[in-house]
């Protein structure tokens, strides 16, 4: 019963996440979660972005019972077949030439930042400072928490890795005032996602890259968030026409299987050789049978496609939800299934809590913006129930 698993849970797990919402899940299907009273939930968040395939999926759930009844892990002593099927997948999708897996978005953008330092280090330059954004979330760990332009997740973990600031999004003379001599690279998310989906407009992306390339800056895109059909392309760098040098991916790639991926191109790839850096579980075989069978399914469902389209009809209808509530909804923005819907501050923690009572899951990012970010299956049913929902918790607040 939840009550008791809310008793475990407050008993014996750290405190980090404080009072979560009232719902424990026992099962789910496609865009539904099912809770372990019985009652059923619509997934708009999708595990936050991981659950591309939605949930269950039988061709996934196959593809995983498959690998485990042959193997789960072997050690990167050996070669693993999955993995580097998975890291061809990888290439052939997207503008990168290499690819190395590790387990999480974090550790992901970690490699990325490893990467950029040691690609100069081996050159013999002493570049080895990084120019992230205010109001950015690259994760959780020290060095990710240092990128992470919020002070509220650096403060108590003071003193911070060096040579790591933050500069205002979206204004390319902020970030040209930041840079010296020892910078090595620039890495952004090309959407914010857990500010409130912020997306960086295409000129700044555009003048970005160029100055990057001009000054020999490597640009990093954390794509953890927008990566894996996310914005209607399989990366964000190909909505936006715009290629960083190396660039992160994670949630969505293993459909809730942890696996995160460092993906750069040739040149700066190299500068990683044997010792230089490892994983004991990353790109584990079941773990690359996970991240192969998400592709798979993705291409032969046309999902990346779905998600295109599918993120234009979402977009259509909350505008008009938005026109009917000029003063409650202040912007709809996004790309593809990444979507925000900022609020009028004083009504949006009623709105979210209205929702979730009405069986909808989303989440609310800095205490205004509704995101969504759903399993690319979604259909036009599923998104006009959401738009006559959210008009439906507008008209109740
Ligand atoms: C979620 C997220 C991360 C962190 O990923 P973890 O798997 O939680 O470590 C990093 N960057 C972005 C953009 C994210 O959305």
């Amino acid at each position: 019963m939840l009550k008791d698993i809310i008793e475990l849970d407050k008993k014996y797990y750290m405190n980090i996440f404080g009072d979560r919402l009232p719902v424990c899940f026992a099962r789910g299907n496609g865009m539904k979660l099912i809770a372990d009273d019985g009652r059923e939930y619509y997934d708009f968040l999708g595990g936050i972005a991981v659950n591309a395939l939605g949930h269950s999926h039988p061709a996934f759930i196959r593809a995983l019972k498959t690998q485990l009844d042959k193997l789960i892990h072997t050690s990167s002593l050996y070669y693993i077949e999955n993995q580097a099927k998975l890291a061809q997948k990888l290439v052939e999708n997207s503008c990168a030439d290499r690819v190395m897996f590790c387990n999480s978005g974090a550790e992901a953008n970690e490699g990325a930042m490893k990467l950029a330092k040691i690609y100069f280090y081996k050159k013999g330059s002493e570049r080895y400072e990084i120019i992230t954004l205010n109001s950015s979330f690259h994760g959780r760990t020290l060095a990710t928490v240092a990128a992470t332009g919020q002070p509220k997740y650096q403060a108590p973990y003071k003193p911070l890795l060096p040579g790591v600031k933050q500069v205002v999004p979206n204004d390319i003379n902020a970030l040209k005032a930041a840079v010296t001599d020892k910078t090595a690279a620039v890495m952004i998310e090309t959407i914010q996602g857990e500010s409130g989906v912020h997306p960086m407009s295409e000129s700044y992306l555009r003048e970005l890259r160029s100055f990057c390339t001009e000054n020999g800056i490597l640009l990093i895109f954390d794509e953890v968030q927008t990566g894996m059909g996310r914005t209607g392309h399989m990366f964000s760098s190909q909505y936006f026409g715009v290629y960083p040098d190396i660039f992160t991916c994670a949630k969505a790639l293993g459909g809730g299987i942890p696996i995160g991926a460092v993906c750069a191109v040739d040149e700066v790839a190299a500068a990683f050789e044997p010792g230089d850096h490892g994983t004991t579980f990353g790109g584990n075989p079941f773990a690359t049978a996970a991240g192969l069978a998400v592709f798979d399914i993705l291409e032969k469902e046309g999902l990346v496609e779905n998600a295109r389209k599918m993120g234009e009809f979402f977009m259509e209808k909350l505008r008009a939800v938005q026109e009917k509530f000029p003063d409650k909804v202040k912007e709809v923005r996004g790309a593809g299934l990444l979507i925000g819907i900022e609020l009028a501050p004083e009504i949006a923690k009623a709105v979210s809590q209205k929702m979730f009572e009405d069986g909808l899951l989303v989440s609310l990012c800095g205490g205004i913006t509704i995101r969504i970010a759903p399993p690319l299956i979604i259909n036009k049913n599923d998104i006009n129930m959401f738009a006559a929902e959210l008009a439906t918790a507008l008209k109740s607040v």
